[in-house]
């Protein structure tokens, strides 16, 4: 794991709050060979209990070995006083759950303090680009047989020119926590994106992601709505478990839904595995524009 000086950081303001602590814009010197500072994400963990403070050095080891294009680059850490520092690449449209939904039917922006319809919603081509980045993100976390168990749009983060990368290994859970469900004592589940396994035997595997990657695909041709939104937590697991899936949204084409529905079969085996997945992602994105109309 890289260290990182805390003089070498500069926070510049607060970019939001996890579970784990807040989250930071930053100007970090002297990590770049070719200039002398950059921006940075930073994510802190103050006041770290004994147990806090391994699972932070797990989490940083985690994420020093996971490397890939579309997974959020993590620079080191700082552990020298406190607050504990994570450094990550700066994604400048933060995370693509708000993302969607500042690019959908619903979205307003203030023009001299009057609320307005903003203009262009997401197009399929879009939508399509965004699947595909997620589905080679995930493609190589299985390669490197790591479960996530916690794929959702939330903890997708968006840079320039609509690049998507996978963001958050399980620090995320303050901020949405209405997507989270308390079992016992201190178990927050993301119910909304697991399947039935998942939620009756905790069983998490990769065939496990591929259902909550379906359920991304979902978020995406929704702008960003919450799954089963209309359901409590608990009608939610009896929804899942019954083996009810979610609707096609309206703006989705049958050649998506189709994918949907191959991440949503109940016996994990016949899931489609995540390169199939890929492929058809990246073939139907590849088709030209008047195609794409037509499937819209
Ligand atoms: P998290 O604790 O990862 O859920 O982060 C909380 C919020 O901070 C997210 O919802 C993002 O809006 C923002 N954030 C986290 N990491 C980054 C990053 N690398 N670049 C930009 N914004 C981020």
């Amino acid at each position: 794991v890289q260290h990182i000086k805390r003089r070498d950081i500069l926070l510049m303001r607060e970019l939001g709050e996890g579970a784990f602590g807040k989250v930071f814009l930053a100007e970090c010197y002297n990590l770049s060979p070719t200039k002398d500072k950059m921006l940075v994400a930073v994510k802190t963990l103050k006041d770290p209990t004994i147990a806090a403070r391994k699972d932070f050095q797990r989490e940083a080891e985690l994420l020093t070995n996971l490397q890939h294009e579309h997974i959020v680059k993590f620079y080191g850490v700082c552990v020298d006083g406190d607050p504990l520092i994570m450094v990550f690449e700066y994604m400048k449209h933060g995370d693509l759950n708000k993302f969607l939904r500042a690019h959908g039917p619903d979205a307003m922006i203030l023009v001299d303090g009057q609320p307005r319809q903003t203009k262009g919603d997401l197009g399929l081509s879009q939508m399509l680009h965004i699947a595909t980045q997620i589905a080679s993100g995930m493609m190589y976390l299985a390669s490197q047989h790591f479960v996530h168990r916690d794929l959702a749009t939330r903890n997708c983060l968006v840079g320039a020119s609509l690049l998507v990368k996978i963001g958050d290994f399980g620090m995320s859970r303050d901020v949405y926590s209405t997507d989270y469900y308390r079992v016992g004592g201190h178990t927050m589940l993301p119910i909304r994106w697991m399947p039935p396994e998942s939620i009756m035997y905790r069983k998490f595997t990769t065939e496990s992601d591929v259902w909550s990657f379906g359920v991304i695909l979902w978020e995406i041709f929704t702008y960003g709505k919450q799954p089963w939104f209309q359901l409590s937590n608990t009608e939610v697991i009896e929804c899942i478990t019954q083996g009810r899936v979610l609707e096609r949204p309206r703006v989705c084409p049958k050649e998506v839904y189709d994918i949907m529905l191959g991440c949503w079969q109940r016996e994990p085996q016949q899931r489609l595995n995540i390169k199939e997945i890929y492929k058809i992602l990246h073939a139907l994105g590849k088709a030209s524009p008047i195609y794409l109309d037509i499937l819209g």
